[in-house]
């Protein structure tokens, strides 16, 4: 497995510390585990989002730095929603950010196993087939202050419940005509408990499995017993299923797994191998940022509804969108280890994620030079036809990254708005007969400024020769300096400002009857024209460099070519959002 995050050679690397894995280290010392197995266990039913790769980084994470392994395991056991697309898109998000599972699985791997499993407990008398309706199970339920009633079907014989439950996998029954229930204790304090669902029946295909089932096993069964197949040490999952865990010991601990190899035949004879322990679930916070919503439903009402260009728009926050965006893996590291591991439920500020992004290309981005907003510079004192190479540094910082050619000729593209006709107070760029330095290139004195009307068409300056690099005045003091591309032998590329996909911070607070889809911040996306120096438009798909003074941009993974380069803001040098009004 590759780590982008580790640090180089020499540093010293303070061992992580959070909750979850100072238990993992109490279980090695006391000799409690000799072996620590996660898993990431995400549903198939959606592409993964920035929360996720949270959970990827803390079970990936933990595996690897106690020496274990993670599995990457589909939870498919709601044929309804799933699809094989989300199983290839969510491999290749795992493998982006830089992890190896150590092996795939699928619950549905398991349907058999689980099914045994649920025969077994209907021979011990602790699951049940009943006929109550969905509706009637809800009024038998009871609520959080009263105790629910029994279903007048819990006193079934084992040989009828097991009868039942054969036929209700042979496919004699419609949907929703019975399921499979666990019986616990209707009384519970936690309504988990009062006699779960572990099957039920759904006539329909599924993506692993094909035709072969309609019967279902519930999520809180199959998870919990899943774990247990795969010898899972630790399973962590979020807050909202603290309330399950007294339901995933009971699987756990009346189906006894781990002491029943008769019950793993399936898998054996199939050549899948297990290891079958008793997990231990820990929960802990969900990830939330703000100005943006992370609910697959949310999302996938977004593409649906063509809010967005796709589920790789880069202004979602799923883990495709992201990279098209052309945040680095590494940022998302980062970003967890700066959120941190613990059980207070907060709402992460989205200049920290950002804030991570430029942290990591700061140092990883090579520089190039582009204009957006073109307007045109002619140098007058150079002769007509006038080329020059010069070379710039591709990295202040960085020597190792070398240099690279850059052309300069008698015109130039500077970014409009580093011109003002009527300079306000305190602006240091280019003004009529004002100097400014040209990065890297000399001192350019604007002489004359050529209008159509009022717009502002050209600028005929003169460049000091004396200021010009290795001259004696090559460092004499202007205020200001601006960025520029050669004219002759720059690219025209389309540029894509990206910025917050929603304009406020909670855009899931549903108030005065708006939702999420109201606050779709109508800046988030301007797409312009520019032109880029002829060393960034040659980059390959993916590459991302800091346009200087702009930002950090990424030659987009599809529609970006050498011929014709198409660059996304991945983010801005500085936070604009920071002191913005809510
Ligand atoms: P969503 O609520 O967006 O539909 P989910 O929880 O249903 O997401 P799963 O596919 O079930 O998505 O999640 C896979 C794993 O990722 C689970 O262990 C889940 O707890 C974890 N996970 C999902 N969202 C977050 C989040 N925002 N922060 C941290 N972990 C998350
Ligand atoms: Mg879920």
């Amino acid at each position: 497995m590759s780590e982008p995050s580790t640090p180089a050679a020499g540093e010293s690397v303070p061992a992580r510390s959070d909750f979850i894995r100072n238990i993992v280290r109490e279980d090695l010392a006391s000799g409690k585990h000799t072996h620590i197995n996660t898993r990431f266990p995400p549903e198939p039913n959606g592409y993964l989002h920035l929360g996720h790769s949270k959970s990827i980084c803390l079970n990936f994470g933990i595996a690897a730095e106690f020496g274990g392994h993670c599995n990457l395991r589909f939870d498919d056991t709601n044929p309804e929603k799933e699809d094989v697309e989300y199983v290839e898109a969510i491999k290749e998000d795992v493998r982006w950010l830089g992890f190896e599972w150590h092996e795939l699985r699928h619950a549905s791997d398991y349907f058999e196993v689980l099914y045994l499993a649920a025969e077994q407990l209907i021979r011990e008398g602790k699951a049940f087939v009943c006929d109550l309706s969905a509706e009637e199970v809800r009024q038998y339920r009871g609520t959080l202050t009263e105790p629910g009633r029994e279903s007048p079907f819990r006193g079934r014989s084992v040989e009828e419940n097991l009868d039942l439950f054969r036929r209700m996998r042979a496919g004699e029954f419609p949907d929703g005509a019975c399921t499979l229930r666990a019986k616990i204790d209707m009384a519970s304090g936690n309504i988990n408990l009062r006699d779960p669902a572990l099957y039920r029946i759904k006539h329909l295909p599924h993506q692993n499995t094909g035709k072969a089932w309609c019967i279902y096993p519930m999520y809180d069964y199959a998870h919990a017993l899943s774990d247990a197949i795969e010898g899972i040490t630790h399973s962590l999952c979020t807050l909202e299923f603290e309330d399950h865990r007294p339901l995933y010991d009971w699987v756990v601990d009346n189906v006894r797994l781990h002491e029943r190899p008769e019950l793993l035949k399936p898998l054996t004879d199939r050549g899948l191998p297990n290891e079958a322990a008793r997990p231990r679930q820990i929960e802990f916070s969900r990830l939330n940022i703000n100005y943006t919503v992370m609910s697959k439903r949310k999302l996938l009402a977004l593409v649906n509804e063509k809010l967005v260009a796709g589920w790789d728009d880069p202004r979602m926050p799923t883990l495709q969108g992201i990279r098209r965006r052309g945040v680095p893996p590494e940022a998302l590291h980062l970003f967890a280890e700066r959120v941190g591991i613990s059980k207070q439920n907060s709402v992460i500020d989205f200049s920290v994620f950002e804030g991570c992004i430029r942290d990591v290309l700061d140092a990883k981005a090579e520089r190039r030079m582009a204009v957006v907003e073109p307007l045109k510079v002619t140098i007058t004192n150079l002769a007509e036809g006038h080329r020059e190479t010069l070379r710039f540094a591709n990295h202040p910082k960085d020597a190792a990254k070398g240099e690279r050619e850059v052309p300069f000729s008698r015109t130039l593209w500077i970014e409009r708005e580093d011109f003002m006709e009527t300079p306000v107070k305190g602006f240091h760029r280019l003004v009529p007969g004002g100097e400014v330095r040209l990065r890297g290139a000399g001192i350019l004195k604007c002489e004359e400024v050529v209008k159509n009307g009022a717009a502002v068409v050209e600028l005929r300056c003169t460049l000091d020769p004396e200021s010009r690099p290795g001259r004696e005045g090559a460092n004499r003091k202007v205020k200001g300096t601006i960025h520029w591309v050669c004219a002759e032998a720059g690219v025209p590329a389309e540029i894509r400002l990206y910025d917050r996909l929603f304009s406020v911070e909670n855009p899931d607070e549903d108030s005065e009857g708006k939702t999420y889809r109201d606050h779709l911040n109508p800046d988030s996306i301007r797409v312009v024209q520019g032109f880029v120096e002829p060393a960034a438009a040659a980059l390959g798909n993916e590459a991302t460099v800091q346009f200087e003074r702009l930002g950090y941009f990424t030659a987009d993974r599809h529609d970006h070519r050498p011929e014709r380069p198409v660059f996304n803001r991945t983010v801005t040098l500085r936070d604009s959002w920071a002191g913005k009004p809510a």
